[in-house]
């Protein structure tokens, strides 16, 4: 009798992406950087690494392993275009998404538009010109990035931003119920504040409500925040065979910040 998928993966402790071609979205900088590189490290033959910024993109050139591809996630053809260019890709992590601040009183429409056209109708994309490669070969895994500020918990000042973190939660059960039977597995990952650039950078402003959530993280939960290496740890596990039984599933990784 063949070993299941998870048995295999057992078998083998290293190399846990051994072979598989991903796709991170701001995949230069953070989280998604931290999970380019978790990635190599676990085998995978190549990791593409999408993002806006060219200069950070530069910075992962030269990496064996690492293509890079200057793209805005809310550019439709330009997202199908890199599908027509990689038909085989095992693991699509949807990384890439802007933090709002402000109550829905103070949200424009435009910027309620345009956190959605980042944080959701990118997926939209993403998974439209990805996922039929990975139903006609019935294997895949893909990732989306939600966050604990969504349908977990309310945070001050983040009225379109927690919408649409919602929205992903939703859009991961829909793909992952629709898929359940095809091969295709689709999970969202809930982090709590992760010690990235740009939370560092929200931080130093007096008025983002995130700046409050270090102290109480500090003195009352786990003592620091998260790196991002450990959310790229979960997208390893999620990415690999040894998750083969986990699809529609929501993965909190927040140190106790949602009790
Ligand atoms: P970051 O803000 O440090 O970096 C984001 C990267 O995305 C940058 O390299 C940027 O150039 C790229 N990017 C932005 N807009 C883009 C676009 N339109 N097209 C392509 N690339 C684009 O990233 P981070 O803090 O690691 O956050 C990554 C994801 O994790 C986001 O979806 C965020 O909402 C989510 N998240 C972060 C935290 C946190 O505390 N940092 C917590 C929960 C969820």
């Amino acid at each position: 009798m063949a070993a299941s998928p998870a048995a295999a993966a057992a078998s083998t402790p290293a190399g846990r992406l051994k072979g598989k071609k991903c796709i991170v979205t701001a995949g230069a900088q953070g989280i998604g950087r931290a999970t380019v590189l978790a990635f190599l490290r676990e085998g995978a033959s190549m990791v593409v690494a999408v993002d806006i910024n060219k200069e950070k993109l530069q910075t992962l050139e030269g990496i064996p392993g690492v293509v890079t591809k200057h793209l805005d996630v809310r550019d439709g053809a330009g997202v199908r275009g890199l599908a027509q260019e990689m038909k085989d890709v095992d693991v699509l992590f949807n990384c890439a998404g802007y933090v709002h601040q402000g109550d829905i009183l103070s949200t424009t429409e435009e910027e309620w538009d345009f956190s959605f056209d980042v944080n959701v109708k990118s997926m939209y994309h993403f998974i439209q010109a990805f996922l039929p490669a990975m139903i006609e070969k019935r294997k895949g895994s893909i990732i989306n990035m939600s966050s604990a500020a969504s349908t977990l918990r309310g945070i001050e000042q983040r009225a379109v931003y927690g919408a649409t973190k919602g929205a992903v939660i939703g859009l991961t059960k829909g793909v992952a119920r629709d898929c359940v039977q095809k091969g295709v597995r689709c999970n969202v990952v809930c982090p709590g504040p992760i010690a990235t650039e740009s939370y560092k950078e929200r931080c130093q402003d007096l008025e983002d409500s995130d700046k409050g959530h270090i102290d109480y993280i500090v003195e009352k939960l786990m003592g620091r925040l998260a790196t991002p290496e450990e959310v790229a740890n979960l997208c390893v596990y999620l990415a690999s065979d040894e998750a083969s039984y986990h699809t529609g599933n929501v993965f909190t990784i927040d140190g106790g910040f949602c009790l």
